[in-house]
């Protein structure tokens, strides 16, 4: 194993109607509360009055912020910062799901450092500190909820980049109540799960340090999800289901089974690259380049794309080589994701490789990516070419 730190001072805080746990989270100091959310799915489904009952209990006064898009921009986090800056804003309460929760945790710092935001997202600053913020989940997928990582997309520039610095971009607390995701509809349901399904997988395929307690269970929760996708798919209203899905997509990159190696993360790199041009759903993206990010890989080491087939999708290995049994599993991804209506390639999105130099420019800025395998740009290329 590498050496490692574990951190994470995320009070999480799951179960049926625990939103009224809320009050007793604020701090006590809290006068103003700027509400954060996207683009009306909480007022349909009655989290925003939930949210909103509790706020009332709690003495403070509530500005809002609504519109934050999926792949949440900068124009939006700069708003959010004039705003605190503005009404003098103590709290910051996230109420959506990954993309709220990123913009959240950008305005945040924003709000407590004296440049552009932009310079933060980019890591030509470190933030000075931060408003302290909290989230009221309602989609499982990126584990943003107990994370300090924010993704946050320039549109002008065309640049998506992930960002994060401990503690200040790690919520103090986050409610998961299942009840809030029953309402996700399917083909963001499936995204979901294709973003918590690449998180373990980017952290299965890492830089070659032996940790088995971290490869079991990193297998382990892949196992659930895939046992569970399909029922959950079957029936969007179940609670059990919403529950179970809920809580891997959380464990899935709460740093719980990161510990002691470095994951890979190329394909999220490449994933925000092609969504800063394109502004495709990531784990669309995701479940396009995926596959063949491995396919890609797969000489780098054999015998971890066959550990993968048998331990994870139950290739049958009698008979096979190693590498038929690696190949298999690749298959079995691919056609496990497309059975649940994820796209296998950037054609469904009607992408072509009129921008792949831009693409491939966005994903090398800040140079060879990659812990199982250091890609450099024709490596790229190959997998954009591979994804068409
Ligand atoms: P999202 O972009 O937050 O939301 C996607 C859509 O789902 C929105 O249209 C939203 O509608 C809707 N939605 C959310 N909750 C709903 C509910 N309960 N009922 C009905 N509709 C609902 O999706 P996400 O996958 O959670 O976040 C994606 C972003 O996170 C991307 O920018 C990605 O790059 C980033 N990401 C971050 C991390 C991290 O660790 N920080 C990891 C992976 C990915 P409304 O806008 O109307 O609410
Ligand atoms: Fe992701």
């Amino acid at each position: 194993m590498d050496t490692f730190t574990f951190y994470n001072p995320t009070k999480l805080i799951f179960g049926k109607d625990q939103v009224e746990m809320l009050p007793e989270q604020l701090p006590k100091e809290t006068k103003k509360v700027l509400v954060v959310y996207g683009g009306g799915s909480i007022k349909k489904n009655g989290v925003y009055d939930n949210v909103m009952e509790q706020l009332n209990k709690s003495n403070v006064l509530v500005h809002e912020l609504a519109g934050v898009e999926p792949n949440p921009r900068l124009t939006t986090v700069r708003k959010g910062i004039d705003i605190c800056k503005k009404e003098g804003v103590d709290f910051l309460l996230a109420v959506g799901g990954g993309s709220v929760i990123d913009c959240t945790k950008t305005i945040a710092a924003g709000a407590k450092y004296s440049g552009d935001a932009w310079d933060l997202v980019t890591r030509q600053a470190t933030p000075d500190g931060a408003l302290p913020f909290g989230t009221v989940l309602t989609l499982a997928a990126t584990g943003s909820e107990m994370n300090g990582g924010a993704v946050i997309t320039n549109w002008e520039t065309n640049e998506k980049y992930g960002w994060g610095f401990a503690p200040y971009t790690y919520p103090t607390f986050s409610i998961l109540d299942p009840q809030n995701t029953m309402s996700v509809p399917r083909d963001q349901t499936v995204y979901g799960i294709v973003d918590m399904m690449s998180h373990l997988l980017e952290q299965y395929f890492h830089n070659n340090t032996q940790s088995p307690s971290q490869d079991e269970m990193v297998e382990g929760v892949l196992r659930t999800v895939i046992d569970t996708a399909p029922k959950l798919l079957d029936n969007l209203e179940s609670y059990e289901h919403r529950e179970t899905i809920l809580y891997a997509g959380t464990m899935a990159l709460n740093g719980m089974l990161q510990m002691g190696y470095r994951g890979d993360w190329a394909t999220h790199n490449i994933e925000h690259a092609v969504s800063a041009v394109h502004d495709i759903p990531h784990a669309g993206g995701l479940s396009i380049l995926f596959p063949n990010w491995m396919q890609h890989n797969l000489e780098v080491d054999v015998t971890r794309f066959a550990r993968l087939a048998t331990n994870v999708f139950h290739v049958n290995s009698e008979g096979k080589s190693e590498r038929q049994v690696a190949e298999e599993g690749i298959n079995e991804l691919r056609t496990f994701w497309s059975s649940l209506g994820a796209p296998e390639t950037l054609a469904y999105y009607d992408i072509n490789d009129d921008k792949f130099d831009v693409i491939i420019n966005r994903a090398m800025k800040r140079g060879a990516f990659g812990n199982f395998k250091s890609l450099e740009e024709n490596d790229v290329k190959e997998i954009l070419e591979m994804s068409k």
